[in-house]
């Protein structure tokens, strides 16, 4: 390519038939690497002269656009973390498509910026919003925002439930001298960014309680009504209770139903943290088990994840949008409203969160529903929790293997039991130190062979494999070569253990 500085001082090209072929090469490209994912491993490590090869300093002088992008496929491509892969079930993360990425080029491309103004891109926003009434049961008066994730989307339905129970004026006078004495509730397997919202709510994470779980990993309610019930005894303000629609460790859900009575009997704010769970709501086979769900005051959802686009569109919904504005609105000179021309359109998405400039996350996100059909995604997300209930099936089977936690959902958590009669896997501590490195050694043994990518947990004080299936693109096989990889892998470990003993 030209130099870019040619274009009469502006940054586009002289040569747009130039750059036309070398886009069309690079879309290509992607293409290439969509359709031809299963044959390349899921991760590889970084060499060490490649990582030190991004250290380099400031480039002042242009370079070919041909160059960028072969430096992007033969370096950043083949060491990123592998999610699109069907291979890749560490974590809870999707695994995107197509048809996301497509749309995230003409985002990029149209350069909107959504925090506010009268645009159709907006439109394209709300489109969702009223979607996301539609599929949670919520009001007409609901209000969505899009923003990067469920951490963030967590903290601005803490933020607008704290403005609630305080009132505007904490906005003002800040907490310090409020005399507030603000808790809420999670059960002891909700997100960790629940704690950090309310530590930069400026609440305290301690300020979240965390309430035991029962069997299934499920908030014990009971519990939870005793610890309010103490809380207030002790001249607390129990404000808000976040419900888990689908646990990070093992895809537990909370008893909504039952919460949504506690919160309305008690006067409480009723979150439900579906980050990757809530879009269950488009599956027949999960939806019946999120009851209650339409009861939330706020809901936290991300599209990134079962909701397959990509990277990256979290939501928050908050019933009642007056209560988003109370939480955020403030008025600017520059961001002046009217009834006409481009300053019309209020209230603005900047209204409704900490955000001003926001990128086009709406536009992937109605590209992939409309495109797609939410029958589809639904039945995407119906597979991947019986491909999950067949994989704890072939561990139960195994008698190498042993589960660790019931599968609720898309979550399979398991471990190898190490040797049978090795003298190192006995019931002592130490022994049970020794197997939790085994079982992460293993997963990280599979994550350097490129074969497949679990990721590890704690279930009860053991470390447990954890398969998490969200990816479309995860079939059987996928999940058939992780169990004989683990196997593989195990047998070779501990045969390599017994020759050198
Ligand atoms: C992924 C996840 C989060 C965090 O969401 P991000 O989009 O990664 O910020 C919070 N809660 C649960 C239950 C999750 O699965």
């Amino acid at each position: 390519m030209e130099d870019p500085t040619d274009a009469a001082g502006s940054l586009d090209p002289a040569d747009w038939g130039a750059l036309r072929e070398q886009g069309h090469r690079m879309l290509d490209d992607l293409f290439d690497h969509l359709e031809g994912l299963r044959a390349h491993p899921v991760w590889q490590p970084i060499p060490a002269e490649l990582r030190a090869g991004w250290r380099a300093p400031l480039p002042r002088q242009p370079a070919p656009l041909a160059e960028a992008h072969a430096r992007f496929m033969a370096e950043v491509l083949p060491h990123s973390v592998g999610n699109a892969h069907p291979r890749f079930m560490g974590w809870v993360q999707g695994g995107g498509t197509a048809v996301g990425m497509l749309a995230e080029m003409l985002a990029a491309g149209l350069n909107a910026n959504l925090g506010g103004r009268d645009q159709m891109p907006l439109e394209v926003e709300k489109q969702i919003v009223v979607w996301m009434r539609e599929l949670f049961g919520f009001p007409a008066t609901a209000g969505g925002l899009f923003v990067t994730g469920s951490s963030m989307a967590n903290f601005i339905g803490v933020l607008v439930a704290r403005t609630r129970a305080l009132g505007e004026g904490a906005r003002r006078h800040g907490l310090r001298d409020s005399g507030h004495r603000l808790v809420g509730y999670a059960g002891s397997s909700a997100h960790g960014c629940l704690a950090r919202a309310f530590d930069m709510a400026g609440l305290g994470s301690d300020a979240l309680r965390r309430v035991p779980v029962d069997a299934n990993h499920r908030i014990d309610v009971a519990q939870l009504a005793a610890t309010i019930a103490m809380d207030r005894a002790a001249g607390l303000q129990p404000f808000f209770v976040a419900g888990t629609a689908g646990t990070v460790d093992v895809g537990a859900i909370d008893p909504l139903t039952e919460l949504a009575d506690l919160c309305a009997r008690a006067g409480l704010w009723f979150h439900v943290d579906g980050a990757f769970g809530a879009l269950g709501m488009l599956a027949p086979g999960v939806a019946p088990l999120l009851a209650g769900i339409e009861r939330a005051d706020s809901i936290a959802l991300d599209f990134h994840k079962w909701g397959q686009v990509p990277y990256d569109a979290g939501f928050i919904l908050v019933r009642d949008q007056d209560d988003q504005l109370a939480a955020f609105a403030a008025p600017a000179a520059y961001l002046a409203r009217d009834t006409r021309g481009l300053a019309a359109g209020s209230p603005w998405p900047c209204d409704l969160g900490p955000d001003l400039s926001r990128g086009f996350r709406a536009l992937k996100t109605w590209f992939t529903f409309a495109t797609y059909g939410t029958d589809a995604i639904g039945a995407a997300i119906d597979r991947s929790c019986a491909l999950a209930r067949g994989l704890a099936e072939r561990i139960a089977a195994e008698p190498a293997l042993e589960l660790l936690a019931p599968v609720a959902l898309n979550i399979v958590c398991f471990r190898h039991r190490g040797g049978a009669g090795d003298p190192r896997f006995g019931r002592r501590a130490a022994d049970r130190a020794a197997l939790d490195r085994f079982n992460a050694d293993l997963v990280a043994d599979l994550h350097e062979a490129g074969i497949a990518v679990p990721s590890t947990t704690v279930i009860d004080g053991r470390l447990a494999i954890r398969a998490a299936v969200v990816n479309h693109r995860t079939d059987a096989s996928d999940l058939a070569a992780l169990v004989d990889a683990v196997l593989a892998r195990a047998a070779l470990r501990l045969g390599a253990d017994k020759t050198a003993s």
